[in-house]
Order: structure tokens, then C-alpha cells, then sequence
């Protein structure tokens, strides 16, 4: 359980072999490995840092997996970074807490922080922990603007506004810094990853944008970071309404307005929950159809409120 921080920028970085015995608060710089497979995970909080070390593992021919996530890990994460794990050699996780993502700051102040239990988790399977400061990624107040065309207009773009383009400010920014060959994004956020996979064409960035399947929990309820925000009764609850999404498919119905109408009658009786949003789209415009028959894939997403948390899930239609 040996973790190297890497905090000051004048000072070499600090590695340990895999199960060496140098204790966790020894300070004695060692010079910095071409192999770095065969060590320890490091975490690396300076931007500076980070590019230092991946340009020597990139002059090595290694590829890149970056897994950005905003911490409070879950088995959900661990996906991403299993998966990122065996289609590279070197796998980045980024844990940051965007502020410019979230528009209310009530949900900003209590989203879940614990980077020691991050770590404890991921260090098996991930190479590098990005985990910078605010200052860090934005020494200056980012002015981005971005126009993700009709794919924002809709869903968490209405509900949350500049959601996406804070979103959009941080991944292009780690895509900056880290410069991944892929880089890993949930369908849990299925809005998130069209927004992203626009992004990148837009902006003509090089990395294949992997999507990842949703992991849940034993209940049906999608793994989320803010589902530790919940008591144990209100996940059950919570875990219902992806129940009613998926009873829905079972309707064999081809009409969306059959299937809304199912699934507002039966999330209406799920106290205490608030129905923010159920939509029914084609999972690459992200237009709302009117028939499973409009569109060659189509998915629904949801989003609701339940106590003060606010939750996302999706399924596929087809
Ligand atoms: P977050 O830390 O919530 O920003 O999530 C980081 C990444 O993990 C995003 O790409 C999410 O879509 C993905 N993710 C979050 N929860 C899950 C889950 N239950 N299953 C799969 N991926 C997830």
C-alpha cells in the first residue's frame, strides 16, 4: 500500500519498486524508471509533473489510456480503468472535482471527496494518478465556448446549463496535458459521451474516445458517486426506477409515447422521487424519436431527483 506523491516541482519524483520495503515516508529521490510497468502507481498532482513523466513513457513507444473521473470511485470506474488497462500499456486516471461542471453549488460543496480511498481502490490496476489542484488546471479563469449544436439543447443541457461547456473546458484540457491514444467515458452519461465524441471532431483531436457499459449495483440501481450520498432505503427506491425503465422495454412497444406514458404513470408512484426527465432518442443525434422504428439505435435516459440527489440512468432500446 505504498503511494508516492509528487506535489513540489523542485524536487525529482519519488518511485518505488513494486514491493519494495522503503517505507511510505522515506524521501529518497531515485532516478526515474524507463520501465514503469513494473512499478508502483504513482500520483502526480502538477501539470508539469505529469507531462515530465509521460513524455519519458511516450519516448518508450507506450501507449496511453486516461480515465478521467471526478473521484468517490466506484466499481463503475474501475471498469472504465480495466478496460483502459487492457488496451494500453500505461493507464492515467484523473481525479478532479470540475467545478465548472456543476450549476448548483450546493451540489459542488457536497460531492463526495476522498482521495486516500480513491487510491486504495484503483492502485491495482492504474499506472498514474493525475489528482490536481483547482489552480492547477486553471491557473487563469477559463473563458471556453463551445457549440455543440442541437446535442446540448436537450436533457442535462436544459436542466443543467454550461454543464457541457465545463465539461467540455476539463476533457479538453486533460486531453492537453495527458495526450491519451484512448480515453475512456461511461453510457451512463450517454449525453456526456456524444458531447465528447463531438468535441474531439470538432477540435480534431487524436484520441479514440472508448464508451464503457453501465455497471450496477446488486439492486439494478447504476454505480454512481453521488449514490453515497443516499441512505440505504432511498437507493432501493432509486433502484426502482431503473426497474420501470427496463420493465418498459417489455412492452414490446414500438410507439414512445406508449412507453412514456408507462413509465411517468409508474415513476409517479416511486416516492420520493422527482421525475426530472425520461427521453426517448437516437442514440447518435440524440433527437427525441417518436417510433423505436425512426432511428438504428435508440436509447431512453433518465433523470431524477430523489432526496437532494440528482441521478442519471439510460437503456438501450436497441
Ligand atoms: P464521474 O466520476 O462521475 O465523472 O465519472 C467518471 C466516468 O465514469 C464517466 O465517464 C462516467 O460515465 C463513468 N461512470 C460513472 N458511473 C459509472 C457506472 N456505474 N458504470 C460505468 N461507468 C460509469
Amino acid at each position: 500500500m505504498i503511494k508516492i506523491r509528487i506535489k513540489d516541482n523542485n524536487i525529482s519524483p519519488r518511485f518505488i519498486k513494486k514491493n519494495s520495503q522503503i517505507s511510505k515516508n522515506q524521501k529518497k529521490p531515485i532516478t526515474l524508471p524507463t520501465k514503469l510497468i513494473n512499478y508502483i502507481m504513482i500520483l502526480i498532482e502538477t501539470v508539469e509533473k505529469l507531462k515530465e513523466v509521460l513524455f519519458r513513457i511516450k519516448s518508450n513507444g507506450k501507449t496511453i489510456g486516461l480515465v478521467p473521473t471526478m473521484g468517490a470511485l466506484h466499481e463503475g470506474h474501475i471498469s472504465l480503468i480495466k478496460k483502459a488497462k487492457s488496451e494500453n500499456q500505461v493507464v492515467v486516471v484523473s481525479i478532479f472535482v470540475n467545478p465548472l461542471q456543476f450549476n448548483d453549488p450546493k451540489d459542488l460543496e457536497k460531492y463526495p471527496r476522498d482521495l486516500e480511498k480513491d487510491l486504495l481502490l484503483i492502485e491495482n490496476f492504474t499506472d498514474i494518478v493525475f489528482a490536481p489542484s483547482e489552480m492547477e488546471v486553471f491557473p487563469t479563469a477559463p473563458v471556453d465556448k463551445y457549440d455543440f449544436g442541437e446535442l446540448d439543447k436537450i436533457m442535462e443541457g436544459v436542466s443543467r446549463p454550461g454543464h457541457f461547456n465545463g465539461v467540455a473546458t476539463i476533457v479538453k484540457r486533460l486531453f492537453e496535458f495527458v495526450q491519451p491514444n484512448r480515453a475512456y467515458f461511461g453510457e451512463k452519461d450517454f449525453q456526456q459521451l456524444a458531447i465528447i465524441r463531438n468535441l474531439v471532431e470538432q477540435l480534431k483531436i487524436d484520441v479514440a474516445i472508448q464508451s464503457c457499459p453501465i455497471v450496477r449495483e446488486s439492486n439494478g440501481l447504476a454505480m454512481s458517486s453521488r449514490n453515497q450520498l443516499l441512505s440505504f432505503a432511498k437507493r432501493n427506491i432509486a433502484a426502482k426506477v431503473y426497474g420501470v425503465i427496463n420493465k418498459s422495454k417489455a412492452l414490446n412497444a414500438t410507439s414512445v409515447k406508449k412507453i412514456n406514458d408507462f413509465v411517468l404513470a409508474e415513476i409517479k408512484k416511486l416516492e420520493p422521487i422527482t421525475l426530472d426527465y425520461f427521453s426517448i432518442i437516437n442514440d447518435t443525434t440524440l433527437q427525441p424519436v417518436e417510433s423505436l422504428d425512426d432511428a438504428k439505435g435508440v436509447v431512453a435516459c433518465v433523470a431524477y431527483i430523489i432526496g437532494e440527489v440528482r441521478l442519471v440512468d439510460m437503456i438501450r432500446f436497441k
